[in-house]
């Protein structure tokens, strides 16, 4: 089968013919059909995430069609659309695992990092972590769905339910949230990078009350802020923004350092926190909500010899919306 591998940090994918998986016990294999591109595969190539299995094939959003049914399996069947998110294996029995907070568990494992993902025309998955996908969803617009999706609402629910909410980065994850947001009668105010006067008018025409850039004020006190861009240097920037009591939730795998800052913003019972990973309740709840919003994803399509640069457009901010692999059906 085609792929595209990743055969060190910082090198470039390489295009490659390699076997088609076999599925074990407890799996599938998928034909993938799309694989949408997140900021986290750009933290894996960059050697910012410095576990991965190598080769590699990266992507954690796939929407694939069920190939073959391994050994003991009987959730999904044969022929039936399923996502893979990043949460590719959890173990099931620690503390974690068994309070519903499997998302951190610490022998989990991740798609597209220690698990193969879909940047490739085959792959397999433990079938308890695979997610039925809402019809209605164009294969490439579903395949954001999985992880901007899972994360942003994730986040979004860790922020409270304040009414005037900030996302500092408007991709992906930023132009599903404010959908969802919306949908639950919250204001959202969008921050992109300082000039960005493109990514302005995409965020209030995603439905944004106030698009402005990172470093400026919000017209009003903002309830809570969500960072979805890798850069520390927000979180000052956003408990500023955030009144006594407000929640600033950093939603990024990977973030810069964040510099050091007068107590007072934290002061008054601000809350920072981070968001990691998801658990298989939020991919859940997130594809029932889906559909009810209704979100609509807007993607840019890329076949899979180019996802280099997909990455490349998504690390230069030139993507609008998210970007995802079309592979093939
Ligand atoms: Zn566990
Ligand atoms: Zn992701």
């Amino acid at each position: 089968m085609r792929a595209m591998l990743l055969d060190a940090p910082r090198t470039p994918l390489r295009p490659a013919d390699i076997p088609v998986p076999r599925p074990g016990p407890g799996q599938l294999l998928l034909r993938v059909r799309a694989c949408g591109v997140c900021r986290t595969d750009l933290h894996v190539v960059d050697g910012e995430l410095t576990k991965p299995k190598l080769p590699l094939v990266l992507g954690h959003q796939i929407v694939a069609t069920v190939e073959e049914m391994g050994p003991g399996t009987d959730r999904h069947a044969a022929g039936s659309r399923v996502g893979v998110p990043w949460l590719g294996w959890t173990c099931g029995e620690c503390t974690y695992c068994r309070s519903g907070r499997e998302n951190l568990c610490r022998g989990a494992r991740f798609t597209g990092y220690e698990i193969d993902g879909g940047y490739a025309e085959m792959a397999v998955a433990d079938e308890r972590f695979c997610f039925a996908i809402p019809e209605g969803y164009p294969d490439l617009q579903a395949a954001p769905l999985l992880c901007a999706g899972l994360i942003g609402w994730r986040s979004l629910k860790l922020a409270g339910d304040g009414e005037r909410l900030g996302l500092y980065g408007f991709g992906a994850a930023a132009h599903i949230v404010t959908q969802v947001a919306r949908h639950q009668g919250r204001r959202v105010f969008a921050f992109v990078r300082p000039g960005d006067a493109e990514g302005q008018r995409f965020a209030l025409e995603m439905g944004a009350a106030w698009a402005g850039g990172s470093s400026e004020a919000p017209p009003e006190e903002l309830d809570a802020a969500i960072i979805f861009a890798p850069a520390g240097e927000l979180v000052p920037h956003a408990l500023r923004a955030v009144g006594p009591g407000g929640v600033v939730v950093c939603g990024g795998i990977h973030m810069s350092d964040i510099p050091s800052f007068p107590y007072e913003l934290l002061w008054e019972e601000r809350v920072l926190r981070s968001v990691a990973n998801l658990t298989r309740q939020d991919g859940e709840e997130f594809l029932a909500l889906a559909p009810r919003v209704p979100v609509r994803t807007q993607v840019t399509a890329y076949p899979l010899g180019s996802a280099g640069q997909a990455l490349d457009d998504l690390r230069q901010g030139h993507v609008r919306g998210s970007a995802v692999l079309s592979i093939s059906g």
